[in-house]
């Protein structure tokens, strides 16, 4: 059978066949398969060092020291770990009061984890983006209480693409002495992203997104001044007490290499993204009644949102066989409800039940985008005169 195009980047990216190889290397007897935290021998000594090569790679793609760089199992661990960890340290600090500022389009594991603390007394401000996505930096700055811990935002949301001003925020909080977590998981690789010049204190990667394995990602907390994090996971002291457990080194291989290319590929790869996003919106003008979910102006190239008005994003899904897409974000998709994230930016539950999110990336063809704004012109041609 003939796969679909898969245009679901946003969900996940195949990993980049120079990650694999490197991979490859960690894991049998003929390779390093030792404990890095095994000290006695080589064999450790010699994961040690692939370990600290990656974590290396990583900060770089993120103008971070190495030892800024804590390992997780991915961008879902590291938002639990940014935040709960700021939280519980703070209590543990004696400081009984907490507030929190985060919005109402953040990924799922940060609203949920907000949700848990707020149940457990932590107060929490839901910020609203504006009508394209963004969380404007006034908006921030009218938020902030005495008691504010710390604000969580993310860089670029992952279901609209579009980007809010992180540089702004930060510089507002920084002034006014406030932690700020960054999920930067839609982020990293997509767009430059400096932790210093944007004045964040934590911010959270994941290697998946990035063309590299499931199942790991990495955390980055600000040295000097120290940003404290309690332990979420507790055990041998890894990861400078932060996050204890072996490090699977074929992972951190992997996501280095991953970030490592990334960082290669940030001069051109945008570029070429821009011209497939513009050959898929252009493919698609003859049609009538598609709305743009998003931002024109503040968004990375390789995120479309856009609603069909008449069809039913189901239904359409249904009928393009030939494409692999996201109605909603993917983790929304076991459920019916609308996408929050659509909700949180006024799009009608109507509209929202009719919207598609198309992410293409490196392996994405100009072909396959032609094939697919064919496609999508039928099909929706097709339902609308059936209705
Ligand atoms: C994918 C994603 C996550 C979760 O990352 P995992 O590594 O899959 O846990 C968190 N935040 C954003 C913005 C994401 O896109």
């Amino acid at each position: 059978m003939k796969k679909p195009v898969y245009l679901d980047y946003a969900a996940t990216t195949p990993v980049d066949p120079a990650v694999a190889a490197d991979m490859m290397n960690f894991l049998t007897l003929d390779g390093v398969f030792g404990n890095p935290a095994s000290r006695t021998h080589v064999y450790g000594w010699q994961a040690e060092a692939a370990v600290e090569n990656a974590r290396r790679q990583v900060a770089e793609l993120i103008h971070a020291d190495p030892r800024e760089i804590v390992w997780t199992s991915g961008a879902t661990e590291s938002d639990n770990l940014a935040i709960k960890g700021v939280i519980g340290q703070r209590k543990k600090g004696g400081q009984a009061k907490a507030h929190i500022v985060t919005s109402v389009i953040e990924h799922k594991a940060v609203v949920d984890t907000c949700k848990w603390l707020e149940q457990g007394g932590v107060e929490v401000t839901w910020l609203r983006p504006d009508r394209e996505g963004r969380i404007a930096p006034e908006v921030v700055a009218e938020s902030l209480r005495d008691e504010t811990a710390m604000v969580s935002l993310m860089m670029v949301n992952n279901e609209l693409g579009c980007v809010t001003d992180i540089a702004a925020i930060g510089a507002l909080l920084r002034q006014r002495g406030v932690l700020f977590h960054v999920d930067a998981a839609q982020a990293a690789g997509k767009l430059p992203v400096d932790v210093s010049a944007l004045n964040v204190d934590l911010l959270s990667l994941s290697a998946h997104k990035v063309y590299g394995p499931k199942g790991v990602g990495a955390l980055y907390v600000r040295r000097s001044p120290d940003v404290l994090v309690e332990a979420q996971m507790h055990g041998g002291g890894h990861e400078r007490g932060m996050r204890s457990g072996t490090l699977p080194t074929h992972q951190m291989v992997g996501m280095g290499k991953a970030f490592e290319v990334a960082r290669e590929s940030l001069d051109a790869e945008p570029a070429r993204l821009e011209e497939l996003r513009d050959l898929f919106l252009s493919g698609l003008e003859g049609l009538e009644g598609v709305h743009f979910n998003g931002s024109r102006e503040h968004r990375v190239p390789g995120i479309v949102n856009l609603s069909f008005e008449g069809v039913e994003a189901e239904s359409l899904m249904l009928g393009l066989r030939h494409l692999a897409v996201s109605s909603g974000s993917a983790c929304a998709s076991a459920t019916v409800e609308p996408s929050f994230v659509l909700r949180g930016i006024g799009v009608s539950d109507e509209l929202a039940h009719r919207a598609l999110r198309f992410s293409f990336g490196r392996f994405t063809s100009a072909e396959e985008i032609e094939f697919v704004c064919s496609q999508i012109v039928d099909v929706v041609t097709r339902l609308r005169a059936v209705r």
